[in-house]
């Protein structure tokens, strides 16, 4: 059998799973190609692939209800899944993020972003599987250092003064580089905070962040018409 990562491709159109796959497989990646929902369920429970390339539009079960079934009622919550959907989708892509989905890619998709999504995601899902015991009180990613029991926040060492709220921003996004937050997502983790969230809120504390971030303005993207999503790419 195969020993490295299988990537389940789920494409109708058999152009752009033969193009996913090929990129994938140049990359040494091995694949498994499903055209429906109900045969992307199937392979998900007989063969335990390593990640699921998500298309949302295909013919009898949705993508959205492939993603439904594969986050509730097979329980996998760490089975990483990256939706690749048109623009178009755009409702449809927020409420697979809020269902669990990993990150989207827009079609039609750079084949490069593509591969190096893949990557992270796999390298974040083995990473998560280790029990990290050794120093969870700093978070280091890039240029950001967070100390979650001083409630610290450095940017290249100097100290950048956030609010609670903008701190529990950047914890979420520092644990989480690359993935895509919808504006729900976000307020979702900030309750509990003692002050209303409202999705303009949440674009004034985003706004905030970016100032106080100077030369890591950039690492906070907006994935337009999603939401948000952190990298420091510097
Ligand atoms: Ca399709």
């Amino acid at each position: 059998m195969l020993d490295g990562p299988v990537i389940l491709v789920v494409e109708d159109e058999p152009d752009i799973q033969e193009l996913i796959c090929y990129h994938l497989e140049r990359e040494h990646f091995a694949t498994v190609k499903a055209s429906t929902g109900d045969e992307a369920l199937h392979i998900i429970k007989t063969s335990n692939p390593s990640l699921v390339l998500l298309d949302l539009m295909l013919p009898g079960i949705s993508g959205i209800e492939v993603l439904k079934t594969i986050r509730y009622v097979l329980q996998l919550a760490t089975l990483p899944v990256i939706i690749v959907s048109a623009r178009t989708d755009e409702s449809d892509i927020i409420t697979g993020l809020e269902l669990g989905a990993d990150n989207y890619l827009p079609k039609p998709f750079n084949p490069k972003i593509l591969v190096a999504n893949v990557k992270a995601l796999l390298r974040r899902a083995a990473a998560s599987g280790q029990t990290d015991i050794a120093d969870v009180s700093q978070i280091v990613s890039g240029h950001l250092r967070l100390d979650v029991v001083r409630h610290e926040a450095f940017w290249n060492d100097d100290p950048v003064l956030l609010t609670a709220t903008e701190f529990a921003i950047m914890e979420l996004f520092a644990k989480n580089v690359g993935r895509v937050f919808t504006r729900n997502q976000l307020i979702s983790a900030l309750r509990g905070e003692s002050y209303p969230v409202t999705e303009r809120s949440v674009d004034v504390q985003i706004a905030s962040l970016r100032r106080k971030l100077n030369d890591g303005q950039n690492s906070i993207k907006t994935v337009w018409g999603i939401g948000y999503s952190f990298q420091d790419t510097q």
